[in-house]
């Protein structure tokens, strides 16, 4: 985030020399796929885990077997999750609150001009389907989804409706009646394969990859960009501090991504006008 007394990037040369440079690349690209982090969601007000003042850096990161404690009693967990429900954290509350920004907008915009092929994103807030985003892999899933453990299906939650007297709720898909569960995965969780898949396939294609707001540090999902670089696809990289995918980057835009995507976007229409 921008702090009050710094200076804005926006008017700032080296910011508007690497929107440019993004923005040609872009421009260029035919299947540009981003990995979205943390930072995004921070901009919109909510907390994150890690780093300076993040909810597991001040509270310690939760049990590392939350799956196998869902695992072996799925029912004790849907009772405690229900009772829950109606005392929410600090957490729970500032999500509810949240709303997406003009970082979240900005993807979409790319989406819809056909630069951005697909987004992975580590977040698990919505705030990205909520702004427009179509193409898009929660590859932590989501909080407003359910899913069943054992085929993936997936509903939102308004959509799924099930008897709290006869826990756990069971998946409604044809011959399955597998466990259904939150889709925010848990520690201890393995991520669902379908989605890995997706983002193998995705990366794959890619010819152009932007990471932002994420320190990539946590795989699988940090290990996409790393692949497409190691491939000769450019990245450019989003964020307002160096990460350990700096290095591997061929412009990095060093601002949050409510500045960085709507100065991006405008760059790559300007491009595109001039090319046309
Ligand atoms: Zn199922």
């Amino acid at each position: 985030m921008t702090s009050p007394d710094s200076p804005n990037p926006a008017n700032n040369s080296a910011f508007r020399e690497s929107v440019a440079e993004a923005a040609a690349i872009l421009a260029g690209a035919e299947r540009t796929v981003v990995l979205a982090g943390a930072g995004m969601s921070k901009e919109s007000g909510i907390p994150t885990f890690r780093g300076d003042g993040g909810l597991w850096t001040i509270n310690g990161e939760p049990p590392l077997n939350q799956y196998d404690t869902f695992a072996m009693d799925p029912k004790r967990w849907w009772e405690r999750r229900i009772e829950e429900a109606n005392s929410p954290g600090d957490f729970a509350l500032a999500i509810e609150a949240a709303q997406p920004n003009a970082g979240h907008v900005g993807l979409v915009e790319l989406e819809r001009m056909g630069i951005l092929a697909h987004l992975i994103t580590q977040n698990i807030d919505d705030l990205h389907r909520r702004a427009g985003q179509r193409s898009i892999t929660e590859i932590h899933g989501n909080r407003y989804w359910m899913r069943c453990v054992r085929c993936e299906a997936r509903w939102p939650k308004a959509e799924f409706i099930f008897d709290e007297a006869d826990l756990p709720p069971r998946c409604t898909s044809p011959g399955c009646g597998g466990i259904v569960k939150s889709d925010t995965v848990m520690f201890g969780e393995p991520i669902p394969p379908s989605a890995l898949r997706r983002c193998g396939e995705e990366t794959a294609l890619a010819d152009c990859f932007m990471t932002i707001g994420t320190s990539a540090v946590v795989y699988p999902a940090a290990q996409y960009p790393i692949e497409a670089a190691r491939r000769g696809v450019p990245l450019i990289e989003v964020n307002p501090e160096e990460t350990p995918l700096t290095p591997l980057a061929a412009v990095v835009v060093r601002a949050p991504s409510g500045v960085a995507l709507p100065a991006i976007v405008e760059a790559v229409r300007a491009a595109r006008g001039e090319d046309a």
